[in-house]
């Protein structure tokens, strides 16, 4: 059996693993698609000490760094449930069970897609879903955002500080967000809000010029040029696996607290499937770091 057994193979799960097998503790990865959501990245120009690269370079350097160590590596394997025994036993989708005296749960989250055309094709040409990450590749242009809860509101006021304009659809009749975040927004003067706005298709050639929308109060099919629509109807965080076995959120991110431990002794979780507030890289790979720590100060004392 393993010591710990890392599931996910992103920055957090990378972090964790290669943090623990620097213990000198048996590990093991099983990653569904190692790099996660980096593999889908462009650039990326926020992971501090690095100005400046791309998604699948930065997986490279996170796969050699990994491969460095003693950490057995199950790429292309799907986790679909976890149960404890005497040990923790993980069973993959293969029909494989994997065993261990802990496991660190690292298995990201996926953005909420709108599913309207053009979403799938402009993906990296125009259609982004992080704000803060490829917000200024936007300067000087027109977007829109879709969605306004307090992630839509967020990115729009955020991104209102470097674009022309931004345009917030909000699907139902009144923006979500809190009052505050709703303040702010109608207090800038780039910004324009359509609520009862029915996003039906993002438009474009090489890259995305337009948004189609159907106003349901009237019905009527309205179109905006633009270069850049940010997708904020939620992160879905890759947890239904679990069912009830640790708890989670209302919205399925695993509950940890200060250590990364979860509401199971020797289970510990880390970076975007967990409750912690921010979703990014470099906070994901601390968190990692943390949990890993955590974990092992859990095998020694156990
Ligand atoms: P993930 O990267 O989601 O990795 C999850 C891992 O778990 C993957 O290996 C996946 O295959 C695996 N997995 C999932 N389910 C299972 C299962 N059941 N069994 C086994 N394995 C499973 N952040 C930045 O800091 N800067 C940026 O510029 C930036 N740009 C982004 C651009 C895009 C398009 C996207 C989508 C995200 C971006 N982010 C950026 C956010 C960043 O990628 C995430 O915060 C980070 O990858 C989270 O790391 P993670 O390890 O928690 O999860």
């Amino acid at each position: 059996p393993y010591e710990v057994l890392v599931v996910g193979g992103g920055p957090a799960g990378s972090s964790a693993a290669i943090y623990t097998a620097r213990k000198g503790i048996r590990t093991g990865i099983v990653a569904e698609r190692f790099g996660g959501q980096v593999l889908d990245t462009m650039s990326i120009e926020n992971f501090i000490s690095v100005k400046k690269t791309e998604g699948p370079k930065m997986v490279a350097s996170l796969e050699e760094h990994v491969k460095d160590y003693d950490i057995d590596i199950m790429n292309l394997q799907r986790a679909s449930l976890l149960n404890k025994k005497d040990l923790f036993e993980l069973e993959l989708e293969n029909g494989g069970v994997l065993k261990s005296k802990s496991v660190i749960i690292s298995t990201g989250a996926r953005w909420r897609q709108i599913g309207v055309p053009g979403e799938e094709e402009f993906k990296n040409k125009g259609v982004a879903y992080c704000p803060h990450c490829d917000g200024p590749l936007f300067e000087g242009k027109d977007v829109a955002v879709i969605g306004g809860g307090n992630s839509g509101v967020e990115a729009a006021i955020d991104l209102a500080g470097l674009v022309k304009h931004v345009t917030v659809l909000e699907f139902g009749s009144e923006l979500k967000a809190d009052e505050v975040l709703q303040k702010r927004l109608h207090s800038l003067p780039n910004v324009t809000v359509h609520t009862d706005a029915q996003t039906t298709e993002i438009t474009g050639d090489e890259n995305v010029n337009g948004l189609t929308y159907v106003d349901r109060q009237t019905n009527e099919e309205k179109h905006i040029e633009l270069e850049g629509v940010f997708v904020q109807i939620g992160l879905v965080p890759n947890t239904e696996w679990l069912g009830d076995f640790v708890e989670r959120t209302r919205t399925g991110e695993i509950v940890v607290d200060k250590h990364g431990a979860t509401s199971v002794p020797g289970v510990y979780a880390a970076g975007d499937c967990t409750d912690s507030p921010n979703n990014q890289i470099i906070i994901s790979m601390g968190d990692g770091a943390n949990a890993a720590l955590g974990a092992f100060d859990h095998l020694i004392r156990s």
